[in-house]
């Protein structure tokens, strides 16, 4: 089975869409490409329902999209027949982790995407951003450490580009570097919760998948399930390298990926 578990409900231009049109030209996409299920996972950001969560200017300024309506346009959907699931991409902020589960709780969830895209007040993605302000060594250590609280938080059902954090390229030294990989690894599996395999960081400046394949062989050698992902922001995006996404768990000894229905997860042959 081939699923694509994250995209941004936009318009071909990525101007916010949430209608069932624009859900309707997703799925015509995933048809095209041989994606058999698709997820939306906008970023919580955009909600005004979110507001309170946020302390970044960035994200304030764009917390003005109505949520219900988003779940509806996504839900109709699903109620029409269309193979598609309701998501979100969620910023995981320490501390407010109550106050994130009590904005989420009355929607009928699929599943649930953690991110950490800000870590103490630095963009992880950004340029320049926390690599530049901590340096590598520093900067991979805390970006971990807020993954791995994501993990614990329960909020979420899996975790995106998990090390979002080598976006454009500085590492530490190979030894941080494994500790890091096995230490998340452990703290992932005790939570219970999925990894994302994702084919965004071809994108990027770094030009390589998430996550590592030593972070990926890590988590499978403890049996942690994997979700897929393009992170399409515009449909003709949908599914793009997911091929790649698929070969590199293959290559991580994966057979299985996670589909997931109101947040119950069951595993499906990989490709
Ligand atoms: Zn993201
Ligand atoms: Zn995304």
């Amino acid at each position: 089975m081939i699923v694509d578990y994250h995209m941004h409900l936009r318009d071909p231009d990525e101007r916010i869409d949430h209608t069932v049109a624009a859900v309707e030209r997703y799925v015509e996409a995933a048809a095209d490409r041989g994606v058999d299920e698709i997820g939306f996972t906008e970023h919580v950001y955009y909600f005004e329902q979110t507001r309170h969560l946020w302390d970044e200017e960035s994200m304030l300024e764009r917390c003005v999209y109505d949520l219900d309506r988003y779940v509806g346009a996504v839900v109709e959907a699903k109620e029409r027949g269309l193979p598609v699931k309701l998501g979100l991409e969620v910023d995981y902020v320490a501390g407010r982790e109550r106050e994130t589960a009590e904005v989420f709780a009355p929607y009928p969830w699929d599943y649930l995407l953690g991110s950490v895209h800000f870590v103490d007040g630095f963009g992880v993605d950004q340029m320049p951003g926390l690599v530049e302000k901590l340096g590598p060594h520093e900067a991979w250590r805390r970006y971990f450490v807020w993954l791995r609280n994501a993990a614990r938080s329960g909020l979420f059902d899996s975790l995106s580009h998990p090390d979002l954090v080598k976006h454009h390229g500085p590492r530490p030294d190979p030894e941080t570097t494994a500790w890091l990989h096995e230490e998340t690894a452990d703290a992932i599996e005790a939570a219970g919760v999925c990894v994302e395999v994702s084919a965004a960081g071809l994108h990027k400046p770094v030009s390589e998948l998430y996550p590592d394949r030593p972070l990926l062989e890590a988590c499978h050698a403890r049996g942690i399930p994997i979700t897929l992902a393009s992170d399409a922001h515009v449909p003709q995006d949908l599914g793009r390298d997911l091929d790649r996404a698929v070969a590199h768990a293959r290559d991580a000894g994966y057979e299985t990926v996670s589909v997931f229905d109101r947040r119950q997860r069951r595993q499906e042959p990989l490709g």
